[in-house]
């Protein structure tokens, strides 16, 4: 069993300062496979430091510089492909094929945003003034554990190309992949300090970065109850903020829909990274006249077509949940459900049969109503509701009633799903099981989120306009 034992200031790999063993388990089987040594605030403010004298080296690179930067950083990754998808199999116990998925796009953010810098006018002429896009200064970036690796990389990406030097607070719980993303990283050979990394709990190293006065901007993924902290947090010193929050997304099936094209697109929006993903489908809006049998045929797919086990079998589509806790959790709002009135369709307490660790059975509750808390809460977990609509005004009311507003699916006739999309209060809207798009603007409405990541707006994010005036024409 290995001790990650250190964390990463000025370019170095050093000791922290915090005394703390932090154990770090398999999912899939509930064993402890390692342990990482965590941070203080004391080391967030070395790594604080560390970055801000970094900063003006960096805020002078040209264009051409940075997107050198992201090519050798594209490069090491590249390099720990690999190793980065083991480790996000063993201690997040993603099924492989989204571990590939997610190893992959932890390498590639590089090259996308690198792509959108090369493509962004970084100064431009605006009536007689002249605008000149400047980095934003110093960026703390602070992830979850559900894509720990991805969020990592994508983030520290976009601060780069916008010129920024970063302080980076992965999750507590994903040590394992961080420390494969910060050896590649490490080989890339950037300047010292330009990224720092502190592994340490949030209310400590993560609160440390949210309230820190040289700190110009937050990028953060989580949940809403701690973006909202570090907003508070952040207010003293008007950080800029980017906050990518939770979910409880609506996937709506109109009437005409094809429930053989549809079904396997529901699940997949559903039960995506095995439920425990910002952006999963989980509030199923089915029109009155399609329930019954939308019923029957979700429940056979479920049966046949979902299996949970071993993340490395092929044939897994849902793994375990990441921890004990989230177990727990996942088992309470069952429960609830069943408390509140709703009738399970499938699923239910419990382990699947023959399983350890932290597996849950893929629950699918029907006749819920949108005022239950399994309706209304983040459950992260394999565990949909199923809601039925009259007309579609009530089918967008139904989805709209929500205090988030990240993503949601509409399935059917191709001019109607257009129309209710226009509709919907949501950052996203995917048609038909559209394809994902990364130079897209990705975010939240309403408590889902502040701000927003990934392409042109993305970068804009980390960038501060400038204007001058009196200039002396181009
Ligand atoms: P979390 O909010 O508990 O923790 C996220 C990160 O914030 C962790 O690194 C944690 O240590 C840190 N943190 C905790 N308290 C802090 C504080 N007071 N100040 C600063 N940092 C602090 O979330 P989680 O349980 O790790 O992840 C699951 C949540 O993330 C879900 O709500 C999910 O919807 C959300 N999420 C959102 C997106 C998105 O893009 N919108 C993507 C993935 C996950």
């Amino acid at each position: 069993m290995r001790t990650i034992e250190h964390i990463y200031i000025d370019g170095r790999f050093v000791v922290p300062h915090g005394r703390e063993l932090f154990d770090l388990h398999n999912p899939a089987t509930g064993e402890v496979i390692g342990r990482v040594r965590l941070g203080d605030g004391d080391d967030a403010r070395a790594a604080i430091a560390a970055a801000k004298r970094a900063l003006p080296q960096m805020t002078r690179t040209t264009k051409a510089e940075r997107l050198q930067m992201l090519e050798a950083l594209h490069a090491a990754m590249r390099k720990r492909v690999e190793e980065l998808r083991e480790a996000v199999l063993e201690e997040y116990g993603a099924p492989i094929s989204r571990s590939v998925w997610m190893a992959d796009y932890a390498a590639v953010s590089f090259m996308t945003a690198a792509r959108v810098l090369a493509d962004y006018p970084l100064e431009r002429e605006i009536g007689s003034a002249r605008v000149v896009m400047e980095p934003v200064g110093v960026a703390g970036l602070i992830t979850p554990w559900n894509s720990n690796a991805g969020f990592i990389c994508n983030k520290l990406a976009y601060a780069i190309a916008a010129g920024c030097t970063a302080v980076v607070k992965p999750s507590e719980m994903s040590a394992t992949q961080t420390e494969v993303v910060l050896r590649a990283l490490h080989e890339a050979g950037l300047p010292a300090g330009v990224y720092n990394v502190i592994n340490g709990h949030g209310a400590d190293v993560g609160a440390a970065i949210a309230a820190h006065p040289d700190v110009a901007k937050i990028s953060f993924t989580g949940s809403t109850a701690v973006g909202k902290a570090i907003v508070q947090a952040s207010a003293d010193s008007l950080k800029r903020v980017t906050l990518e929050l939770g979910g409880k997304s609506p996937t709506i099936i109109l009437d005409d829909a094809d429930l053989d094209a549809v079904i396997p697109g529901v699940i997949e929006a559903g039960l995506l990274n095995s439920g425990q993903a910002c952006i999963a489908g989980t509030r199923l809006l089915v029109s009155e006249t399609l329930r019954p049998e939308f019923e029957v045929r979700l429940e056979a797919a479920i049966e046949t077509r979902v299996k949970v086990g071993d993340p490395r079998d092929p044939s897994t589509t849902v793994g375990p949940m990441v921890s004990q806790l989230q177990w727990e959790r996942v088992q309470r709002y069952i429960r609830l459900g069943l408390e509140e009135g709703a009738r399970l369709l499938t699923g239910g307490e419990g382990r699947p049969e023959r399983l350890g660790g932290y597996f849950v059975r893929p629950t699918v509750f029907t006749n819920v109503r949108n005022d239950m808390r399994i309706a209304r809460e983040e459950i992260f977990g394999p565990v949909l509701s199923i809601l039925s609509y009259r007309d579609e005004d009530d089918a967008v009311a139904i989805a709209n009633d929500t205090t988030y507003g990240l993503s949601a699916y509409v399935f059917g006739d191709q001019a109607r799903a257009e129309r209710i999309a226009a509709r919907l209060e949501s950052g996203r809207v995917v048609i038909n099981g559209a394809a994902h798009e990364p130079l897209a603007p990705f975010g939240g409405m309403k408590q889902s989120g502040l701000g927003r990541e990934n392409g042109p707006f993305g970068l804009e994010a980390y960038l501060e306009p400038k204007t001058l005036l009196g200039v002396s024409p181009a």
